[in-house]
C-alpha cells in the first residue's frame, strides 16, 4: 500500500507495508529517477543491532553502502552530533548523486535529513522510519537539530524521494514509545477528521496497537498530514494546526528536561490544555472528560507534572515558534475535527495552567 504526498514539484510515496526493510535496493529503483552513486545510512544505537543488518541486506552487492550509528535519543540532535556525521560524510566521499538513508525514529530523521538538506547545498535521500511517531515525523519534510536555547530551532525544508514504513519494525518498541506516537496519531483526527477520531475512539482501547489495525490506522494518519503539507508546505496556514498541544507540550518537556515524558506523552498533558482554554474561547463543550477518560486508560498523565512552576512554563510558551510579538498564538478546537490558531490572552493562559 502507498500513501500519495502531492507538494507542488516534489511528489512522493510512502510505502506502509511488512518487510520493507528486506527490500531496498528493489524500493530505490522505484523511487529515484536516476540511480544513486553512493548510499549513506544513518541510524541510531538502539536500531542498529536490531533492523541494519537485514537492510544492507537488501542492496545489491555492487552499490557503495556507508553505515554511521548515532547515539539513540534526543541529545543526539545536536551540533556536534551534526558535525560528525558531515565529517563522516566527507569521508566516505559522497557526492550530488548520493542517496542518504534515514534508518530510524524522528530523532534519525531530523538529524539525517538537515545533513542531507545541507551537505552540498542538498541531496537526495530517504525515510525509513522505526517508530510510531515518525508516522508524523518522516511526513512532511520538516528536518532540524535542537539549538542549547531551543528546540529544532536550526532546520530546514527538505522533502524525502520516498518514505518506507516497515510495520513490522514496530514490534520491538517499548509501550512508552507507542504512547509517545499515538498522541500525533489521534491529534491528526482531532485537529481535521472527525471520523477517523472516533474510529481510533472506537477501536483502540490499549497499547501497543493490535496488530489488524495497525495498517488502517496509519493510512488514515498519514494521509491526513500528507494532504495538510501538500496544501500548505511552508506552514503559512493550516499546517500549523499540526501543533495543536505542542505549546505547551515544548514547554513541560524544556522545563521539566527531555525524557522525563516522551514528546507525545507531554504533547496529550498540553492537548487537554489546549481543549479547555477552547471551550473558554468558543463558549463550547469538547466533552473534555471523556477524552481525559480515554487517553488516562491508555496509561497518559493529563495532569501538568505538580513540580513544574507554572511561571517558568508560560515564559517557555513565549518562546515557542509561533509567538509574534511577544503574543502567545495557540492551536485551538472549535470542535472535534476542526482547528484554528488564536492569540490568547497571558492571563487566561496561566489561570488554567494553575488549574490543571
Ligand atoms: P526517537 O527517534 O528518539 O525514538 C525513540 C526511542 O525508540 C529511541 O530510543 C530509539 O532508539 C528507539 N527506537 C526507534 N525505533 C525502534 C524500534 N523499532 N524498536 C525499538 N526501539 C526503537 O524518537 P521519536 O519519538 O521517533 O521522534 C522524536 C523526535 O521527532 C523529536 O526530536 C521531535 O522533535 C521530532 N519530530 C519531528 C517532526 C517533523 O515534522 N520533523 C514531527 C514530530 C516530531
Ligand atoms: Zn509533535
Amino acid at each position: 500500500k502507498t500513501v500519495p504526498v502531492n507538494i507542488e514539484h516534489h511528489a512522493y510515496k510512502v510505502y506502509l507495508d511488512k518487510g520493507l526493510r528486506f527490500r531496498l535496493g528493489e524500493l530505490l529503483k522505484n523511487s529515484l529517477d536516476e540511480q544513486p552513486s553512493s548510499i549513506f545510512i544513518v541510524t541510531d544505537s538502539t536500531v542498529a543491532p536490531l533492523y541494519l543488518e537485514d537492510v544492507l541486506n537488501g542492496l545489491p552487492d555492487d552499490l557503495n553502502v556507508t553505515t554511521v550509528t548515532i547515539d539513540s535519543g534526543e541529545q543526539s540532535k545536536s551540533f556536534k552530533e551534526y558535525e560528525y556525521l558531515l565529517t563522516e560524510a566527507l569521508k566516505a566521499g559522497l557526492d550530488r548523486k548520493s542517496v542518504l538513508i534515514a534508518l530510524g525514529g524522528g530523532v534519525v530523521g531530523d538529524i539525517a535529513g538537515f545533513v542531507a538538506a545541507t551537505y552540498m547545498r542538498g541531496i537526495r535521500f530517504i525515510q525509513m522510519p522505526t517508530t510510531l511517531l515518525a508516522q508524523d515525523s518522516s511526513v512532511g519534510g520538516k528536518v532540524a537539530i535542537n539549538h542549547p536555547l531551543g528546540k529544532n530551532m536550526i532546520g530546514a525544508f527538505q522533502q524525502p524521494e520516498a518514505v518506507y514504513y516497515d510495520i513490522e519494525m514496530l514490534a520491538t518498541l517499548p509501550e512508552k514509545e507507542w504512547r509517545s506516537g499515538f498522541a500525533e496519531v489521534f491529534k491528526h483526527g482531532l485537529i481535521l477528521n472527525e471520523a477517523f477520531y472516533q474510529w481510533l475512539n472506537e477501536h483502540v482501547q490499549q497499547l501497543p496497537i493490535h496488530d489488524q489495525y495497525m495498517n488502517e490506522l496509519l493510512a488514515r494518519s498519514i494521509a491526513i498530514k500528507a494532504e495538510v503539507v501538500s496544501k500548505d508546505e511552508r506552514e503559512q496556514g493550516i499546517r500549523a494546526y499540526l501543533n495543536l498541544g505542542h505549546t505547551l507540550g515544548h514547554a513541560i518537556e524544556s522545563v521539566s528536561g527531555y525524557g522525563t515524558l516522551t514528546h507525545g506523552e507531554a504533547v496529550v498533558i498540553g492537548i487537554v490544555f489546549a481543549m479547555k482554554i477552547s471551550e473558554k474561547h468558543y463558549q463550547t463543550d469538547l466533552k473534555i472528560s471523556d477524552f481525559v477518560d480515554w487517553v488516562e486508560s491508555l496509561g497518559y498523565e493529563t495532569n501538568i507534572p505538580s513540580n513544574l512552576d507554572r511561571s517558568k512554563l508560560l515564559e517557555a510558551m513565549k518562546k515557542d515558534k509561533k509567538t509574534e510579538a511577544g503574543s502567545i498564538r495557540m492551536v485551538l478546537l472549535k470542535k472535534v475535527g476542526e482547528a484554528s490558531v488564536e492569540k490568547i490572552d497571558e492571563k487566561l493562559i496561566l489561570s488554567i495552567l494553575n488549574e490543571q
